[in-house]
């Protein structure tokens, strides 16, 4: 039989310092006596991405994005050579390479690149003489061979790219968090770890804050229906698998599985980072709302959600919901649109959170919205704005109540340890 294949990667977190990358150096070795062929993807070091994003800025605010991408991709140079050395160290052989030595191409897109293909030649090879490939994470080459990254966080991506392409057994995403939980556990203690997520309800909650893995590299394991197991470097706990929605249920277990049917929400999300803006007595005709969302397009606001109220008068208020960086700019833009278009006041409030229910299940539930409003209005918080997708529900409220309002949902969703 073949041997087992295990593409793993590691957090800058689990690569902090020496100790932490002597520790993934025995975790790795650990499964190499099992006899699994390993290729393992690193991180920085800790926050050594940051440390290099401020440096730059301090000489150039504005700097090349080629040279960002030089500089940017030294940080994974680094702890590749050091989990070598840690497990040589431990008697294994270990190679480690970067993104342009193993093949990873990726269009011009500095900062952002998007990979092309993957030539994995060179780690098959290396494979096949019984050693343990190690790569950088989160770079790759242009075919001219410039170095490139793959936007933040995107080491995630390198090892599910590497894992679809190397026909992989097993994903798995070694970070300081123990998986998927059903809300952030500093909020509410009673959060518990899920078993099994599906692609898309990952891909709702990491939009809606919930950060544990690159939204890019879901995109991509969903399109390979890459099967991902986001786990703790520091224990051997298993995580939280992220997959397609047909293998939950076995992956559940049957007790679980069971209870599954019944589960329509899966977690609750919370997001402080966006502003809202509000244009008053915007006339109501149409072409209004076409003319102030193109003009904060064509400025590169990104807009996400939107309300406009009915119209008493021929005349309404729209409300819509920006990222507190753009807040500046796009409420500079829209004073100059409402003036035009001859309308009120515009409202700035930065002081919102969003809050949100996510699960696959709700499609076909009736009556989770009304449990979700009904919950809120009985705690007294005032719901600014709603949104719905297929698999989640999302409401601005004020900030102040937004933890609160976290608590609230996670117990009305029954989602606390069971
Ligand atoms: N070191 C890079 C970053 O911090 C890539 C990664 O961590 O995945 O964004
Ligand atoms: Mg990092």
């Amino acid at each position: 039989m073949a041997k087992k294949l295990i593409v793993q990667k590691f957090g800058g977190s689990s690569v902090a310092n020496v100790e932490r990358i002597k520790k993934v150096a025995q975790k790795v070795v650990g499964y190499k006596r099992k006899g699994c062929d390993l290729v393992v993807v690193v991180s920085a070091l800790g926050d050594t991405t940051d440390e290099l994003v401020e440096l730059a800025n301090k000489i150039n605010i504005e700097p090349s994005e080629r040279e960002m991408d030089m500089l940017l991709s030294t940080g994974e140079q680094i702890s590749v050579a050091l989990l070598a050395m840690a497990i040589h160290k431990l008697g294994f052989e270990a190679i480690s390479f970067t993104g342009a030595q193993v093949g990873i191409i990726t269009d011009s897109s500095h900062t952002r690149a998007r990979i092309i293909k993957i030539n994995t030649d060179k780690i098959k090879e290396e494979l096949k003489k019984g050693k343990i490939v190690i790569v950088a994470g989160f770079q790759g080459a242009t075919l001219k061979k410039d170095i490139t990254t793959l936007g933040r966080g995107g080491s995630d991506l390198t090892a599910v790219a590497l894992a679809k392409e190397l026909k992989a057994d097993t994903c798995e995403i070694y970070s300081d968090v123990a998986g998927i939980y059903t809300t952030d556990p500093r909020i509410e203690p009673g959060a518990r770890k899920i078993p099994a997520v599906t692609y898309d309800e990952m891909l709702e909650m990491a939009s809606l804050g919930a950060q544990v893995m690159q939204s890019r590299s879901i995109e991509v394991a969903k399109k390979f229906n890459v099967p991902i197991h986001v786990r703790s470097s520091f224990s051997n706990h298993t995580g939280t698998m992220i997959i397609h929605p047909a293998l939950i249920k076995k992956i559940s277990g049957a007790k679980e599985a069971k209870m599954m049917e019944e589960v329509v929400v899966s977690g609750v999300t919370m997001n402080k980072s966006e502003a809202k803006i509000t244009v008053c007595n915007v006339p109501d005709r149409p072409g209004v709302a076409a003319r102030i969302f193109k003009e904060l397009s064509s400025a590169g606001i990104n807009v996400d959600m939107i309300v406009q109220n009915v119209s008493h008068l021929r005349q309404t208020d729209i409300s819509f919901t920006v990222h507190k960086n753009q807040i500046g700019k796009a409420g500079k833009l829209t004073r100059k649109m409402a003036k035009l278009l001859k309308a009120g006041d515009v409202l700035e409030d930065r002081n919102i959170a969003r809050v949100s229910i996510v699960g696959v299940g709700m499609k076909s539930h009736f009556g989770v919205a009304a449990a979700m409003f009904d919950a809120l209005a009985k705690n007294k918080i005032n719901i600014e704005m709603i949104s719905t997708s297929d698999i989640s529900i999302s409401c601005i409220i004020q900030k102040k109540f937004a933890e609160k309002a976290v608590r609230i949902l996670h117990k009305k969703f029954k989602l606390a340890k069971r």
